[in-house]
């Protein structure tokens, strides 16, 4: 289809990111945000090879390469820093093609944000609510005012305001039994290899670091928790300290010269995978879709992946939007319906939610062969769009 003005609510990884495709495929594109100053959440972002490969088809991958760390091996570790198992990463960069790059997220969405011009994205506009007729989907906005296309993109995140007017019903993110904390510190506190993805796991608990550009780490820890608790709300440092009491001595390193000021603290929630996301003209994307926890790092490619495929049907048919927008809906519904239940079951396996499960995860940790991670992680990137 020609000529299409597309309204998208939201300007974060998959917003902006769908704003990209849709105005090299030649379309006019308006992204309206709720917040006043983008701010992401989360410092960092591991980008799997299927996200960066996205990346590679707009242009962007020697920006992405710029931004990214070099992240050449992973290593599983017990909380008392004993080996587990030692993977490196480059057979995976020859079996999908790509390498992955994990990013601080201000620095992603800086690079997306300029890619697709600051001038397409009104900030400070709060949608509530679409309609839609034969010929057009219209966006209100808080303030009154309202954008109008061919079709409106509802990539809103996990507590997406459209998504009940797409699925017919009230939908509840669920809480997914843990609290990640996360941040960025500086790559000068003698970890390990400076280009090794680390995962200390232990009690039921996790404790990483990855490196992003510009000599950091990403870092983040999680553990089991009841939600709205927070034994030490004035205090994160002592509550991961807390937490993670015993743990080696790199942990205890992060946890004594991270900046609380800047650690971000979340009730990690996900979606039940959802059947419907398409009504008309109005369709959901990214989180909006399916949220999912973070333990497969595959929730911003997924949203990528979407952006890919949802260009793909506007631009190659030419039946009506909403053909279109129902062919992007059957492409991606089953595989991240099946990413989203993936990444539950590890969150359950990793957190703790049967002992048992952890203590037998932690045996085969210890077993498994290097070249099994990696077509374990090669199979979910080659399950994508592009292969
Ligand atoms: C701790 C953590 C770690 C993660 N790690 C990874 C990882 O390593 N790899 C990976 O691929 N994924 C990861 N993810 C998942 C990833 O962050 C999300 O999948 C991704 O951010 C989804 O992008 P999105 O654009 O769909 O939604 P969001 O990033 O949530 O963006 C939605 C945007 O919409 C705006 N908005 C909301 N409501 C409105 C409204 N009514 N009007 C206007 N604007 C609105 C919001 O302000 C926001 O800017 C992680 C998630 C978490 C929580």
């Amino acid at each position: 289809m020609y000529g299409l003005t597309v309204i998208i609510i939201g300007a974060g990884i998959g917003g902006l990111t769908a704003g990209i495709a849709l105005q090299q495929a030649g379309y006019s594109v308006q992204i309206f945000e709720k917040t006043q100053q983008l701010r992401p959440a989360g410092a960092g972002i591991s980008l799997w090879s299927n996200g960066i490969k996205v990346l590679n088809r707009l242009g962007l991958g020697d920006q992405v390469a710029e931004i990214g760390g070099l992240m050449n091996r992973m290593e599983y570790r017990t909380h008392r820093d004993e080996l587990l198992n030692g993977v490196p990463l480059q057979s995976l960069v020859e079996q999908v093609g790509q390498r992955p790059y994990p990013v601080a997220r201000t620095d992603l969405q800086q690079m997306l944000l300029e890619a697709v011009g600051k001038e397409q994205v009104t900030l400070g506009a709060t949608c509530v609510g679409v309609q839609q007729d034969e010929k057009s989907a219209t966006a209100y906005f808080a303030d009154g005012t309202t954008a109008t296309g061919d079709l409106v993109i509802a990539a809103d995140g996990i507590r997406s305001t459209i998504r009940d007017y797409v699925v017919g019903g009230s939908v509840t993110p669920r809480y997914a039994g843990y609290v990640n904390w996360n941040g960025l510190v500086e790559a000068d506190l003698s970890f390990q290899d400076q280009n090794t993805w680390v995962i200390y796991v232990g009690e039921g608990k996790r404790a990483s670091w990855m490196p992003v550009g510009g000599d950091r780490f990403y870092f983040f820890f999680g553990t089991r928790m009841p939600q709205g608790r927070n034994l030490y709300p004035d205090d994160l440092r002592q509550e991961l300290g807390y937490y993670f009491q015993g743990w080696a001595s790199p942990v205890q390193r992060l946890i004594q010269n991270l900046d609380p000021s800047q650690t971000n603290r979340l009730e990690i929630a996900d979606l039940d995978p959802l059947d419907c996301w398409v009504r008309g003209r109005v369709v959901l994307l990214g989180d909006a879709a399916h949220a999912s926890t973070p333990t497969l790092g595959q929730g911003g490619c997924q949203a990528m992946e979407d952006v890919e495929m949802l260009c793909r049907c506007l631009v190659t048919t030419n039946l009506s939007v909403e053909d279109a927008l129902q062919r992007y809906e059957m492409a991606r519904n089953a595989r991240t319906a099946s990413l989203t239940l993936k990444a539950r079951n590890r969150t359950d396996t990793i957190y703790n939610k049967d002992p048992a499960q952890t203590q037998a995860w932690y045996e085969q940790l210890k077993q498994e062969k290097p070249e099994d991670v990696i077509n374990a992680i090669a199979k979910i990137i080659l399950g994508g769009p592009l292969g």
